[in-house]
């Protein structure tokens, strides 16, 4: 059986689900709001689990090569430098880096011609048991499934989902950029109350992330690269040099938030994706994997197949309900149930 499915939200997540959708023989179409197909926003991680992932929607090889080997998780160091531990030298690094727009490139990519629309804002959502409509001002369109894919404050969670609490803030804040810089394995610095992320990329490029606390969300600067400068100040080489290499403008702050699992992440012909469904905190460095994730399980679902992640949805220590969006809507509940996991 194939079908047409409607996709709101042409994040990482939204494009996961077109190409996963492509490969199983539906039509999609992604609507994003925004005025054209990017990524904003600065680096990113993906993990093992991700990267099987996107082998599963056919751009495995594509990614890898966007991404860079990265050795923040075991290049562990204190603000005055020294390492509480260092990566061996040949170490292999199960942790790719990427610019966060390399990554969407790839997917964008896989995407086919025409399946993207931007400069719509989803604003309703109405279905029956034959087919699920969404509008935007100035047009709809009908399709037999629609994914909400359109981020932590995500539009369709809160029409379908209207009693789920609004995205919770963590007490936690975020200083990112990207800047120009090499030789540097990857690294995360911890101090007090606070972590300085190193992550190198692809083009002799560097991403840098600053998390410390927060009492509240909202909290902005005038100058918020002078903010960061300021707070690190006599932390280890390279970080001051990092903050001063990266242009003011491209300084991004960011409150940190994550959102309570839900019961389901279907209710009829709707399913929610990614952030939408189960926006997480970044220190998990999860987030976008775990979109990719439930794209290739939704697609192994309306396919009918065990899906060659699901292990990763089923296992005891990932039995966390974020890991289920594979939960059928009515299209999708004749999907014969996947065989036993023995392990990721
Ligand atoms: C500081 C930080 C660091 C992170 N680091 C990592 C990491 O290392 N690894 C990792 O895997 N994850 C990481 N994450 C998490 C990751 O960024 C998110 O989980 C991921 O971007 C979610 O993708 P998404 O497609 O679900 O949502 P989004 O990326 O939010 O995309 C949603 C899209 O929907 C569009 N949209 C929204 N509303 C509408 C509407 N009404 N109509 C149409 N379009 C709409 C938006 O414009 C956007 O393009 C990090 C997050 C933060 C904040």
């Amino acid at each position: 059986m194939t079908g047409r499915v409607i996709v709101t939200g042409g994040g990482i997540g939204g494009l996961a689900a077109a190409v996963a959708l492509h490969r199983i023989g539906w039509q999609a179409t992604v609507l994003e709001r925004a005025p054209e197909p990017r990524e904003i926003g600065a680096g990113m991680s993906q993990a093992p689990n991700a990267m099987r992932a996107l082998d599963a929607l056919g751009v495995g090889e594509q990614s890898r090569a966007a991404g860079v080997p990265t050795y923040s998780a075991t290049n562990l160091r204190l603000p005055d430098g020294r390492h509480l531990q260092r990566a061996r030298p040949g170490e292999a690094t199960p942790l790719l880096a990427f610019h966060r727009a390399d990554l969407h490139r790839v997917l964008l990519e896989a995407v086919p011609a025409g399946w993207v629309r931007t400069g719509v804002q989803v604003t309703g959502v109405r279905q029956d048991d034959r087919a699920v409509t969404v509008t935007w001002n100035g047009g709809e369109a009908t399709a037999d499934l629609v994914i909400g894919a359109d981020g932590i404050h995500s539009t369709v969670r809160r029409l379908l989902w209207p009693d789920v609490p609004a995205p919770r803030f963590l007490g936690r804040t975020a200083w990112l950029g990207v800047t120009g810089a090499t030789d540097l394995p990857g690294s995360i610095t911890m101090g007090p109350g606070a972590y300085f992320l190193i992550h190198p990329l692809g083009g002799g490029r560097a991403y840098w992330a600053y998390v410390t606390t927060s009492p509240r969300p909202g909290v902005r600067y005038d100058d918020e690269k002078a903010e960061a400068a300021h707070r690190l100040r006599g932390w280890h080489d390279p970080i001051p040099a990092l903050i001063a290499a990266t242009p003011k403008e491209a300084v991004i702050h960011v409150d940190i938030r994550d959102l309570d699992p839900l019961p389901s992440y279907v209710r009829g012909r709707v399913a929610l994706l990614g952030d939408a469904a189960h926006a997480m905190s970044p220190d998990r460095g999860q987030g976008a994997g775990q979109s990719i994730e439930d794209a290739a399980v939704l697609a192994a679902a309306l396919a009918g197949e065990p899906s060659t992640t699901h292990c990763a949805a089923t296992t005891p220590n990932a039995a966390r309900a974020p890991r289920r969006p594979c939960a059928a809507p009515a299209p999708m509940a004749a999907a014969p149930p996947p065989p036993p996991c023995t392990g990721r």
